[in-house]
């Protein structure tokens, strides 16, 4: 029995309403024990003189008609008492009934829903129907439960794109091994060259994968410094030189010189600019041109990378930020360019900073404006 009322709440609260009902009963009869006999002097005062108990001495015929008058009158308090407090105990138990379901039945939802979640089912919800705290908590488990579904799409989106990605370099070296094989292909440098160069594609693609692991789930911690962005632009374009006069492309910048240093991780940020630019050079054709420039404005240092490049359809503007998309996918791809993860991880860093990001670009052939902002105080 005891067992039982702690296991289940309907039990509980069952047994907190009867108390309540039994305790009220039991202080309502110890109550009138006290005040009748004084209440029934002081009304049966009003109807004579000696007709109160313990007056009169010496009527001893009254006195004794009394007592029997009260003991009678005392029994038919007691007895309505009873009946009332049956009564009352019977309407509790059917209220508690009542209640308690009410109360049980949403908690009892939100049980088998998280077991339907548990077994894999993210879809399950419960029906908020009150607003009390019994109501916040299933608000509170659909959010919860919404998350869940959230992440576990999220998950198997990867695991597909993922594949995706490493089937098109594995599909490459087994076409080119099977066509060595064959005879079909001669075994001279150029084919090597062309298994090379997927593998190659492959074990970037890994690299990039596991920055984006990393940086997708925090696994780092910012270093976070003074920053000269003045200084990290010209870092910039001295690495990238000789990528840009690869492809016949000036790369210069403009940065006024009394720009303010900002609080952030020095060597992150560069990965930002450097990517930003890279991208620049990679999808600007030969003799085109990438500016770098950096302008205060307001609590935020704003850098734009531009480029007279391929640009970017307006439709595709804020989807290249998302992991593995290419406006492109074959152009990238014999560019030899990488596998969409780079704006990215770009995008999670400057937001790390308390930056936004976004590309900007009058459409197909008109280049492309790639905007970040760092605010110059944390
Ligand atoms: P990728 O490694 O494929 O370049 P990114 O994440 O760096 O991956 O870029 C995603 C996509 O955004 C690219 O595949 C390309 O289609 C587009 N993109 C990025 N930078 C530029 C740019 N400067 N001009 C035109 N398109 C760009």
């Amino acid at each position: 029995m005891i067992a039982i009322i702690q296991r289940k709440l309907g039990a509980k609260l069952f047994v907190a309403f009867l108390t309540v009902v039994l305790i009220g009963a039991v202080v309502l009869m110890i109550a009138i024990q006290f005040t009748v006999p004084t209440a029934f002097n002081r009304h049966m005062s009003g109807l004579g003189p000696g007709m109160g108990m313990g007056q009169g001495a010496g009527q001893a015929g009254g006195q004794g008609m009394m007592q029997g008058f009260y003991g009678d009158f005392r029994s038919g308090v007691n007895e309505a008492l009873g009946v009332a407090a049956l009564g009352a105990v019977i309407v509790a138990v059917g209220v508690s009934l009542a209640f308690s379901r009410r109360i049980v039945a949403p908690l009892r939802d939100m049980t088998s829903a998280s077991r339907r979640i548990a077994e894999g089912n993210y879809n399950e919800r419960v029906a908020v129907k009150s607003a009390d705290e019994l109501g916040q908590l299933a608000d509170s488990f659909n959010q919860m439960a919404e998350r869940l579904e959230q992440v576990e799409t999220r998950r198997r989106q990867l695991i597909g794109d993922v594949s995706h990605e490493l089937r098109t370099p594995l599909t490459a070296i087994k076409g080119s091994m099977e066509g060595l094989m064959d005879g079909v292909l001669s075994a001279d440098a150029e084919t090597y060259q062309q298994i090379h160069a997927e593998a190659d594609r492959l074990s970037r693609l890994v690299d990039d994968l596991q920055e984006l692991s990393r940086v997708e789930a925090h696994a780092y911690s910012l270093e976070i410094q003074e920053v000269n962005l003045s200084a990290l632009v010209l870092t910039t374009i001295r690495r990238l030189t000789p990528n840009a006069r690869a492809k016949n492309i000036s790369l210069t910048s403009t940065v006024p010189g009394n720009l303010p240093s900002i609080p952030g991780d020095e060597d992150r940020l560069e990965q930002v600019l450097t990517n930003l630019t890279a991208n620049g050079i990679q999808y600007t054709p030969e003799g085109g041109e990438v500016v770098i420039s950096a302008e205060q404005k307001k609590g935020d240092i704003q850098i734009t990378v531009s480029d007279t490049g391929v640009g970017i359809p307006p439709e595709h503007l804020t989807d290249i930020f998302t992991r593995f998309y290419r406006v492109d996918k074959s152009r990238s791809r014999a560019s030899g360019g990488g596998s969409g993860i780079g704006l990215t991880i770009a995008r999670l860093l400057v937001e790390a900073h308390g930056g936004r990001i976004w590309a900007e670009s009058e459409g197909e052939g008109k280049g492309s404006r790639f905007v970040f902002t760092l605010p110059i105080k944390k």
